[in-house]
């Protein structure tokens, strides 16, 4: 979005990032000296993944992806493994977040997703403030009049972003959905899933089959775990590989013990169906994906803009009919269009609230 509005009004962009880096959930994980992927980083074949990919080309100024390919996931069964069809009766309670990535076609990648951010940092024109935490939005008039970011710097603007999760930005304004406590309380209650997921560097080629692994666990509500294998990588003169696999918490058990008998039972997982798999494994490394995934059931108006606040918009993967990437990119796309009319234009919405 910041680099979409530098191109299309002359707006003054700061962007805030709590991390020292940008990139979320999105970055490079680097293991053994490669460049991996955060989890899994695909992008499957949906309704409106063409349009989002279109825009991000357009933003990017270049070629996303090469062609969209068949390429079912494959669960084993009594006949070793076969596309994927559905969980039957057994469903897993996180079925709704598994069926984004259960697609039986995606993009075909030109390079991995975590370059796209180097891409869109480069020429953004905005002032990039990391280890710049929002702790809160002071409000005014019915308008955001600031942001604070890490308790004590005050950055005033004629508009804001929001892309964090729902439940946080009723904390960063109290005052939200007062005038409505029902739509309060059905933000509150969003139900977001974090990920635990494990980056492999293994020491030889464990699976040359380019489909996501779906592996179901026993018992009612079963662990799913998603897992791919990278291309096979001749490196220091050897020929290695990468997978990388994944699994959701709720997010009310995202505690640690959680967590941990989570990446346990995905491990267990693992090794049942590529036998000894870490004997055959380098390196290792788990990371959680706090509140990454799930959606808001409110509706927000079509440019995700808030009707209470005016100035605030709202971006990111929780808030529209489309998930992840996809979800985030279309808002993306709504935001700096209803944004950049906004700020082109000679109405101020600052203005036009205090005259309502
Ligand atoms: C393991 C894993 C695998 C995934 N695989 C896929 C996939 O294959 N395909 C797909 O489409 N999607 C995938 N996703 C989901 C996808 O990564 C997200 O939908 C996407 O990253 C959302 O982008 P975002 O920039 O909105 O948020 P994020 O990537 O979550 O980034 C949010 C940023 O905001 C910063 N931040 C948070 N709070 C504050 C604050 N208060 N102040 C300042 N900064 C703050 C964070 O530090 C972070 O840098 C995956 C997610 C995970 C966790």
């Amino acid at each position: 979005m910041a680099k979409g509005l530098s191109v299309q009004t002359k707006a003054n962009i700061v962007v805030a990032e709590a991390n020292h880096s940008v990139g979320g959930h999105n970055q490079t994980v680097l293991l053994q000296n490669l460049h991996l992927n955060y989890g899994l980083k695909m992008i499957p074949a949906l309704e409106g993944s063409h349009t989002a990919m279109d825009f991000l080309k357009t933003i990017l100024n270049q070629e996303l992806s090469e062609h969209v390919e068949e390429l079912p996931p494959i669960v084993h069964g009594p006949n070793g493994w076969s596309p994927f069809v559905g969980f039957g009766d057994n469903a897993p309670s996180c079925a709704d977040e598994l069926a984004y990535y259960l697609q039986p076609k995606r993009y075909y990648l030109k390079h991995p997703i975590y370059t796209w951010n180097q891409a869109l940092l480069g020429g953004s024109g905005a002032e990039l403030l990391t280890q710049h935490q929002l702790t809160r939005f002071e409000t005014e008039n019915g308008l955001i009049k600031s942001a604070v970011l890490n308790g004590e710097v005050s950055v005033e603007a004629k508009a804001y972003i929001y892309t964090g999760s729902p439940i946080e930005l009723l904390k960063y304004i109290p005052t939200l959905g007062e005038e409505d406590p029902k739509w309060r309380a059905r933000l509150a209650k969003t139900k977001l899933w974090s990920t635990v997921s494990l980056n492999c560097v293994h020491k030889s080629v464990i699976s040359e089959q380019e489909n996501l692994y779906v592996l179901i666990g026993t018992g009612t509500n079963p662990t799913v775990v998603l897992g791919q294998f990278s291309d096979p990588i001749l490196h220091q003169g050897k020929t290695i590989q990468s997978s990388q696999w994944l699994t959701f918490v709720t997010d009310e058990e995202a505690n640690e013990e959680v967590q941990a008998q989570t990446l346990k039972e995905l491990k267990r997982l693992m090794n049942k169906y590529f036998p000894n798999i870490f004997d055959k494994t380098l390196n290792e490394k788990v990371i959680i994906g706090s509140r990454s995934h799930g959606t808001t059931s409110l509706k927000f108006d079509k440019n995700f803009a808030m009707q209470e606040y005016p100035n605030l918009w709202i971006a990111g993967p929780h808030y529209g009919a489309a998930k992840n990437l996809i979800g985030a990119i279309l808002q993306a796309q709504n935001n700096l269009l209803s944004l950049s009319k906004t700020l082109k234009s000679e109405e101020d919405p600052l203005e036009k609230s205090s005259k309502d």
